[in-house]
């Protein structure tokens, strides 16, 4: 661990280290707390050792600044304070302090607490890693990864408001497989579900970058395509369209013979400033039309 110490006596300085060392740790030491809290930004330690009295910042403050800042990773603060001081232990701690060791420091209690530290700051390393990885999973689609329709209600909340506030247009697709009920019932569910990764990936490799394919339900896809107008993301869902025609699925239960898709097109502008909610309807009618107007096409909201 990197073991942080800040003390104004140079001698408990000296004593701290050499604990810290002797306990295979790193060592960073701070006479006062103002270079404290620079080596504790510059550095992140995982164990911030702290007396209670020091020029600059004490070792309250330092507890409180430590505690106001970090926002992922822990870190495990011990304050050092003189004995009798009771109600100094108590607001340390109060103030975000983990632990207490008194002086004139002991090195076998030092190496003692930063045993436990070392079990505590991996603990809170293993809950921020599995908050990041719980947090990702639940916007993103198992079967395609794809991101989910969790992920998109946050992105087309926020881009609807960037989009608003500087007049720009944004289109929005929806995107339905063709008589993909069929497909299951000739193939199996197990086929269906290879079919819909490789239309999940078609449609990701057919757009921009800064365009994102959500899977939206069962066999529905959304694309969303900040500053496109609708005539632009027409000619983007003609190509995406194809894209997924190339792919060459073959379908007894098409016309075609072949897995294809159906998509409807909505656009915000200034000139039709519709709430979001409100687009996703439009597009979804627009599918709808397509569909009606015989599958494998692309139709723009009237
Ligand atoms: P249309 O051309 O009008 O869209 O007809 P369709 O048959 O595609 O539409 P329908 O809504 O009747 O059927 C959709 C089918 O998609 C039914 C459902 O079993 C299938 N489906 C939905 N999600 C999945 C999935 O995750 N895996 C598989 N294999 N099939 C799925
Ligand atoms: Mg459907
Ligand atoms: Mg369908």
């Amino acid at each position: 661990m990197k073991v942080l110490v800040a003390d104004d006596d140079p001698g408990s300085l000296l004593v701290a280290r050499a604990a810290v060392e002797r306990s295979g740790h790193d060592c960073l030491t701070a006479a006062d707390g103002d270079q404290a809290w620079a080596l504790y930004l510059e550095h992140q330690p995982d164990v911030v050792v702290t007396d209670w009295m020091m020029p600059g910042l004490d070792g309250l403050a330092l507890c409180r600044a430590i505690r106001a800042r970090e926002q992922e990773l822990y870190t495990y603060v011990v304050l050092l304070t003189s004995q009798g001081s009771r109600d100094d232990v108590l607001a340390g701690l109060e103030a975000g302090a983990d632990d207490y060791v008194t002086k004139p420091l002991d090195p076998f209690v030092l190496h003692a607490r930063l045993l436990v530290a070392r079990r505590i700051t991996t603990l809170h390393a293993d809950l921020a890693h599995y908050r990041k990885v719980l947090s990702l999973q639940a916007r993103t689609d198992p079967l395609t990864g794809l991101h989910n329709r969790l992920k998109l209600s946050k992105d087309l909340e926020q881009l609807h408001l960037r989009s608003q506030r500087y007049a720009e247009q944004y289109s929005v697709a929806m995107c339905d497989v063709d008589n993909f009920k069929s497909y299951n019932d000739i193939y199996g569910h197990q086929a269906g579900d290879l079919a819909l990764r490789a239309v999940a990936a078609a449609l990701r490799g057919s757009v921009r970058k800064s365009d994102v394919v959500y899977r939206y339900g069962g066999e529905e896809f959304l694309l969303v395509l900040p500053q496109q107008s609708a005539a632009g993301a027409k000619a983007l869902m003609e190509r995406a369209l194809e894209a997924v025609r190339d792919l060459a699925i073959v379908h007894a239960g098409d016309t075609s013979g072949q897995l294809r898709l159906s998509a409807g097109i909505s656009s915000f502008s200034p000139e039709h400033p519709v709430d979001a909610y409100a687009l996703l309807g439009e597009a979804d009618a627009a599918l709808y039309a397509a569909k009606a107007a015989g599958r494998n096409r692309v139709e723009l909201a009237r």
